[in-house]
Order: C-alpha cells, then structure tokens, then sequence
C-alpha cells in the first residue's frame, strides 16, 4: 500500500509546484512544504504547523514521507566517531557514519541495501544486493544524523554501504536536492562520491555538471592484480579506467581522488607504489591511502604503519599528493569496507 503512494521527499521543489498545481493549490505551497522537509527537517506532515489541515490530509493519502526510524548507535570510543543502523520503511536497514573533524563534520551514507560489486576485502558486498536507496533515504540519513548530533553537517561522502554508481540516477538526485539552493545547500565541492570504477556511469557523471569529487576505488595497479580484488576489473580494465579518469578531471575541472586500500603483501611493494605513481601523476590525482581495516570472514591484514609510511614517501618524493586515510570508528567497525546490511552483535 504505502509503496503505491509518492515519495514526496525525493521531488525537486519544479517536482513539487507541479503536484500543487494538478491538486489546484497554490504553488508558494510547494515552497512551504520543500522548506518543512529539507530545511527544517521536519519528521512528518504534522509538523508543517503554517499548511491546513486539509492539505496536510491529502498529502497524507497521496504521498509517502520517507522517515528513518533509528535502531542503534555506537560512539567510538577512540574518536567519537558515530555510527547510527536505521530502518527504512520495507524492513531493510542501513548503516551510517558521523565524523568530527576540525573543519567541520563529515557524514558517510549508504547508497544501497547491500551491494553486488564482491570487492574481496569488504564485508558491504557478503550477503549481495537487495535493492538502491531512494534520494529520500539518503538525504534522510543526513538529516537525522543532523536532528540527532544537533550539529550541522559541512561534508557528506557516499562511501557507505553499496555501488553509488549502481544506484545512478537516485544518486544524481540526492546530489541535486541535498545541494541545491532550496535545500540545506552543502556545497557540491563538499560532496565525494565513491566508485569502484564503472566506466560507462563514470563518463555521464562527468556530463551532470556537477562540481563534486569523484573518488576512484584503485587499490592495485594491474589488471591482473586488480581483477583478484575487484570482480568489476574482468568489465573494465585499467586502460579504459583512466581514460574515464581523465575525461572526468577534464570535463569538471575536478581533480580525482584515487582510494589505495594497503593491504600487507598483497599490493604494497615497491613496484606497486611505482605503478600508483605512473597512473596517478598524469591525471595530477590525490590519492588517499587506506590501511586495509580488518572484517571477520577475510584474512587481509594492514601492513604496519612503519611500512605505510614508506609507501607514502615514495610517492611524494615523486610529487604525488598523498594522505594515509584515518581509520575513524575502526572500533566500532564504522571504518571503510566494515559496514554491513545488519549489525553483528
Ligand atoms: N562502492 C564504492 C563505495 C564504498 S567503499 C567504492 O567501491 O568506492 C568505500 C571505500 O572503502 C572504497 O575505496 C573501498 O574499496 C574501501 N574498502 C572496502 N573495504 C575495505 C577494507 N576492508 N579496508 C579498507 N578499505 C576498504
């Protein structure tokens, strides 16, 4: 029943004036009720305290309003880092990170309910794909993080659970809503969307003209390689990769992030570390190196940070920008590729 009716929260607000003119109200009301959604995060009709009682009932009877119900939290104990587990209306759960940083805070979303890449190291992937998230559903885990830190959010990354680009149309719109002037209005360079590299999806996002960051899932630097890691590398290979790199750093202006996962004797010798430097330098890409977090079904480990440390130098001694990725919330397994459809207990 409920999925019969419209996720009003997923309509941008030329969506939501149409609505109210084919229900022959007057479109400032569109206005009134976009700004109870998504500036003021209201949490259902009935707190749009200046629309009647009348038009609040139809858009009961004609709309779903898509509201995360929160199951469970877990703070860090080493960070403060958050991670909330919410329930969607269909019974389906996602997780979400909340990180405080110095210059603001980061939230990380899901995008998907699970997910069907199959990255080796990565407990999102286990259990497969259950279906993408609605735009509501991932504006809504930003903004009950924000009702519930009552603190704003300045950076969002889709890096959570599921492909963004398997999920690319809904994705684009969350981008559009979350940032768009009528909403909360994050700055779309503030946005980074993660992938592990479709290429098709990769050259449109390059076409939205958007000015967010698009940060690529590298983690090794042959085909070879990458293929043991990635089943997405047997589609793609790293040759037509970078050519999609590339016509995305030329099409935004947008440099690249490429995400590096070390993984301790898998992809971290010296040879790797030149071939990261021979794909990275052209493209003048910033790559992000992840110390490899533990999940309990595999058996990858991180090298040790001396080894981290040595990767790193290399590179910048060749003029590549590099960080080594913090492991926020590691304890609470809300680090990268430790998320899950549910938590274990
Ligand atoms: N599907 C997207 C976004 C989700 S994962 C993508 O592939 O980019 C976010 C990042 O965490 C990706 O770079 C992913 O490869 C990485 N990751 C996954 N599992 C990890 C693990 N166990 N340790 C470190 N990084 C991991």
């Amino acid at each position: 029943m409920e999925n019969k009716k419209r996720d009003i929260k997923s309509l941008t607000l030329e969506e939501l004036k149409n609505e109210m003119s084919a229900m022959e109200e007057k479109p400032f009301r569109a206005k009134q009720i976009y700004e109870w959604m998504h500036v003021k995060l209201a949490e259902d009709f009935g707190q749009m305290t200046n629309i009647g009682k009348e038009l609040r009932e139809k858009c009961r009877e004609r709309y779903f309003y898509t509201c995360l119900k929160l199951v469970k939290v877990q703070e860090s104990a080493i960070d403060g880092t958050k991670k909330f587990l919410f329930g969607l209306a269909d019974g389906n759960t996602v997780e979400s990170v909340w990180m405080k940083y110095k210059h603001g805070n980061s939230v990380c979303i899901s995008s998907q309910v699970g997910c069907r890449m199959g990255c080796v190291f990565c407990a999102s992937t286990l259990d497969g794909l259950e279906r993408g998230l609605l735009p509501s559903e991932m504006l809504e885990q930003v903004y009950a993080i924000t009702r519930l830190t009552g603190e704003r959010v300045s950076n969002v990354v889709v890096m959570g659970t599921g492909e963004p680009l398997d999920n690319y149309e809904n994705v684009v719109k969350f981008i559009r809503l979350l940032t768009g002037e009528s909403g909360l209005h994050i700055s779309q360079r503030s946005i980074t969307v993660s992938t592990c590299g479709l290429v098709p999806q990769m050259r449109k996002l390059a076409d939205e003209g958007l000015q967010i960051t698009l940060a690529l899932s590298l983690h090794a630097v042959t085909d070879e390689k990458r293929r043991q890691l990635m089943p997405v590398a047997n589609r793609y290979g790293l040759d037509e990769l970078m050519e999609a790199c590339a016509y995305y750093f030329d099409k935004t202006g947008r440099r690249i992030t490429f995400e590096y996962s070390l993984v301790g004797g898998v992809n971290d010798s010296p040879e790797d570390a030149a071939g990261l430097i021979r794909l990275a330098k052209p493209l003048n890409c910033h790559v992000n190196l992840i110390p490899v977090n533990p999940i309990k079904e595999r058996d990858f480990r991180p090298g040790t940070p001396e080894e981290a440390a040595v990767f790193k130098n290399k590179l910048e001694k060749n003029g590549i920008n590099v960080t080594i990725r913090r492991e926020m919330g590691r304890d609470i397994d809300g680090a990268c590729g430790q998320l899950r459809r549910s938590m274990l207990s």
